[in-house]
């Protein structure tokens, strides 16, 4: 590939993903389509939708992207974080497109097995493993990451009492600071994940602890999320190679063959475009620490927010329009249950909304000031305020843009609102549009059995 300047690399990228035709077009069709559909409707005012060309398109630019940057044979594996989008034909879509999973709880590991992801493609992170977690995922052979010094020792035994084909190493956190959301650095001088590599002492031990352990072969670090730039993420990047070779090093062979740069590729919530692309960072990666890009390591990434968020969408019925205190409020039925976020710290998560009529098709009308709410009953429960939009009227619709990860897989449990069905789609030009079920929605007779139906007695009776 040329040259090109940063930007045109980007435009070109941007063209690619966008194809056949762009996300914007591809959702109004898919929003129309639904309401045709009876997909979304009086009965059933709240879906989230998802964009299978679009993911199947990032997915491809993720691989790509690396594929650019690292000499042909070099072992990379994209393991998507599978908490930002925890739904199991999603995970099967990505395993289709050659990506595997990151996954940090149990439930996590059994949906990455439920989608059919080999051991071989899933990692195990998370800062509270217990020793059955562990000794599962080694007999499996799944990749484990241990998180401190006691998670070690319960892998030393672990190890000792058995072969495993997991390939192991340890988290360090490379104290790098912080981005614009505290909540989701990882890399801070007290962070809870890794080895704080800036404590006293710390550095001599993770080297010790290399060279105690000939079967440590992987270094890992996720140094944050949304917010952080990617400058700093770099520079993450960079401490933990630098450490890999330290210990080589020391250790005079290649111990470290492969390092695990975590996820964390920002998303920009303003735009269909998907920026920064993943060879913007890509790039950057390889000019910043070029060593780790000759052959010598193999990678692993976990990337999960910039591969689905562009791809999802709430669509939510405007049930009532009415206006308090001068300001047009539309209550609309997507609020904190799917969108927890951005309601109890919309500073920090502004989602975009698009309003539809009440044929799906895109509203068209000068902008009006008004605020959008969800159904919940507290007042704070609002998606959107004081925002500029085509008046939105009982039965139109609201789209919550963006909100393929950390959004509607998220459900929160609030007045006892149900999990929406969630939907993917194709919008082919020549075909129309085509759905599946995702997820169904959750039905009022599961809502009771989660809240002790069966027990409904436990209080009165049963003591
Ligand atoms: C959350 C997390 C990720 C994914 O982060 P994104 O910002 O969604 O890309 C990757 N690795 C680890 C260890 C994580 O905790």
């Amino acid at each position: 590939m040329g040259e090109g300047t940063e930007h045109e690399n980007e435009e070109n990228e941007r063209h690619k993903q966008d194809e056949p035709h762009d996300a914007g077009a591809r959702r109004d069709d898919a929003v129309r389509a639904a309401v045709e559909q009876g997909i979304v409707g009086p009965g059933n005012p709240i879906i989230g939708l998802l964009d299978v060309v679009g993911i199947r398109a990032t997915a491809t630019a993720l691989r790509d992207a690396f594929d650019q940057v690292t000499p042909a044979g070099t072992p990379v594996l994209h393991a998507f974080a599978v908490k930002a989008t925890p739904l199991v034909p999603v995970l099967r879509l990505l395993a289709a497109c050659g990506i595997g999973a990151e996954v940090a709880s149990p439930g996590e590991l059994a949906l990455a097995r439920a989608a059919g992801i080999p051991p071989d493609h899933t990692v195990l992170d998370s800062p509270a493993k217990t020793l059955d977690e562990l000794r599962e995922a080694l007999a499996l052979g799944i990749a484990v990451n241990a998180d401190n010094p006691q998670e070690l020792s319960r892998i030393d035994e672990l190890v000792a009492s058995g072969p495993t084909a997991s390939p192991l190493g340890l988290r360090v956190n490379p104290g790098v600071g912080r981005g614009s959301i505290e909540a989701l650095s990882t890399a801070t001088a007290t962070s809870k994940f890794g080895v704080a590599l800036l404590d006293e002492g710390a550095r001599a031990w993770v080297v010790r602890a290399y060279l105690d352990r000939p079967w440590l072969t992987r270094l890992h670090a996720h140094s944050g999320s949304q917010g952080l730039p990617l400058e700093l993420m770099a520079r993450g990047v960079r401490t933990t190679y630098e450490l890999a070779e330290e210990i080589n090093a020391k250790a005079g062979r290649r111990q470290i063959d492969t390092i695990d740069i975590g996820g964390g590729l920002p998303v920009d919530f303003t735009t269909d475009d998907p920026t920064p692309a993943y060879g913007t960072y890509a790039r950057l990666l390889r000019r910043e620490v070029p060593g780790l890009f000759d052959g010598r390591y193999g990678l692993v990434t976990e990337f999960g927010r910039s591969l689905l968020a562009k791809h999802g969408t709430v669509l939510a019925r405007v049930e009532y329009a009415k206006s308090s205190g001068g300001r047009p409020i539309a209550v609309t039925h997507a609020g904190v249950q799917v969108a927890t976020r951005t309601v109890y710290a919309p500073e920090l998560w502004p989602l975009r909304i698009a309003a539809y009529d009440a044929k799906g098709r895109p509203k068209n009308g000068p902008d009006v000031i008004q605020d959008i709410a969800g159904p919940a009953c507290f007042a704070g429960d609002l998606l959107a305020t004081n925002r500029s939009l085509p008046l939105l009227e009982q039965s139109d619709y609201a789209a919550a843009l963006d909100t393929g990860a950390y959004y509607f897989a998220h459900h929160y449990a609030y007045n006892s609102l149900a999990r929406p069905g969630i939907y993917g789609f194709t919008a082919d030009a020549g075909r129309g549009v085509r759905f599946a079920v995702v997820r169904t929605p959750q039905t009022l007779d599961e809502i009771v059995a989660e809240s002790g139906g069966a027990h409904a007695e436990a209080l009165t009776d049963g003591l």
